[in-house]
């Protein structure tokens, strides 16, 4: 049995989270290989080392001092080698970092010294081997994962080192430079390295107990999700309601790896299951989640015998496609076509969107309504119940919210609807007390 595990910057904070990780790595000796992210934030005033290194970066090339700066960094890691009693120092390689960041090395450079100096400490305390991710995550010459040479590389690497640690969010271009993937990207290289050596299981231990049912901002301890499906992960990730890097899905996803989110704080906490195909389609919520974005503008687009007219769509998003914009959601009527899109994308190109569907498209009337949002409901439960849809519709109007549009995705583990904005925590709200109270 292997286990990968990631830890992220609040679980590997201070020495006192140091302590519950390593009690956490060693009390189970299938958790093999670490990946561990930058010291987070330790408080709500605090700042992330990933944050305070980027600062220096736009001082260095400001020509400021980043003395006070640099020095805020170097003590996270002075203090958590302290507290835990190590005989074990990071002066070296700090004072390099220093003057690289003072001789203007690359941004990507800096930012990743948070992981390098992190797993380099927690290699130290766990007694591990440090392997460090530029010797086996590899990037193309345009900047994307090279999936094949990491894969080979890695399993060679780590199959020659029963327990490892890894630092997340980096890797090498093959010009020899240092190239991070997007913020949070630590949980990329943890399911790249599931995957690699082929994992049993990927943790991923983070500061909240799995995925909640609803944002905790709209409804009062919303119930922990036990088990979900990565299509349902995707579908409410996509609304918003994230936990980890969206992108770290497909790694694992593609070897059929389970991924489990957990609790560093509370590591008895089963939390959340992320699984290719769920025990069971029965459950006893019906839906598994709910999650929604604001922002949202609808383009409704109408004309007469609309739909006897071959390519009319493929006009109307070609008009978009020419103002670089992808669109959210695309509901249909017969004679009506609405394009649901994020109102910052199309903010500044209205007019000029509007005049070339004129052109193009020739239609009846374009309306233009704004402060939309969109609230999705998914569950893989839903294909199995009757009714599901009725009472979602049932709730809404029992709450007094006017439903703008309703879409069902083909694959019928969600519903989305579009909303005023001003109803949006009411829809959750109403959601949530139907099927989950
Ligand atoms: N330290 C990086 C960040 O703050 C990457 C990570 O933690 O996953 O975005």
């Amino acid at each position: 049995m292997i286990k990968v595990v990631k830890f992220g910057g609040s679980s590997l904070a201070d020495a006192v989270q140091f302590k519950k990780v390593a009690n956490i790595i060693k009390s189970d000796p299938s958790r093999k290989y670490v990946v561990a992210s930058a010291p987070g934030k330790r408080n709500s005033h605090d700042e992330k080392v990933t944050d305070l290194l980027l600062q220096c970066f736009r001082l260095a090339g400001e020509k400021r001092s980043i003395d006070e700066t640099f020095e805020k960094v170097a003590n996270r890691y002075r203090e958590i080698i302290r507290d835990l009693k190590l005989s074990f120092s990071l002066d070296e390689d700090l004072a390099g970092i220093k003057m690289a960041i003072m001789h203007h090395a690359g941004c990507d450079y800096i930012a990743s010294r948070g992981e390098y100096l992190n797993s380099k400490l927690l290699a130290a305390y766990l007694d591990f081997p440090f392997i460090d991710a530029e010797d086996c995550i590899f990037f193309d010459d345009a900047g994307k994962l090279d999936s094949e040479k990491t894969e080979k590389e890695l399993s060679q690497v780590l199959s020659l080192h029963e327990y490892a640690v890894i630092p997340g969010f980096y890797g090498i271009l093959p010009n020899g430079m240092i190239k991070t993937f997007s913020r949070g990207g630590s949980d990329i290289t943890g399911s790249i390295v599931a995957g690699a050596v082929r994992a049993d299981l990927y943790e991923n231990w983070t500061d909240v107990s799995g995925m909640l049912m609803a944002d905790p901002r709209y409804i009062d301890n919303p119930r922990p999700i036990a088990e979900i499906t990565y299509r349902e992960l995707r579908e409410l990730s996509y609304m918003g309601a994230t936990v980890m890097h969206d992108e770290a899905i497909f790694p694992v996803r593609k070897a059929r790896i389970p991924i489990n989110i957990r609790n560093t704080n509370d590591p008895k906490a089963p939390g959340t299951m992320i699984v290719s195909k769920a025990a069971s389609n029965l459950v006893d919520t019906v839906i598994t989640g709910i999650a929604g974005k604001k922002g949202i503008t609808a383009l409704h687009v109408e004309k007469d015998m609309m739909n006897s007219e071959v390519g009319f769509g493929k006009k109307v998003l070609e008009v978009l496609e020419s103002h670089d914009i992808s669109f959210e959601h695309l509901p249909s009527g017969i004679d009506t076509m609405s394009v649901l899109v994020e109102s910052k994308a199309i903010e500044e190109c209205k007019g000029s969107i509007t005049a070339e569907m004129v052109k193009k498209v020739n239609p009846d009337s374009i309306t233009i309504v704004e402060n939309l949002c969109l609230v999705a409901v998914v569950g893989r439960g839903m294909v199995a119940t009757e009714g599901t849809a009725a009472r979602v519709f049932t709730a809404l109007a029992r709450n007094h919210v006017n439903i703008r549009m309703i879409d069902q995705g083909s694959s019928e583990i969600n519903i989305i609807v579009a909303v005023e904005e001003k109803d949006f925590s009411t829809t959750i709200k109403a959601i949530y007390d139907e099927f989950v109270k």
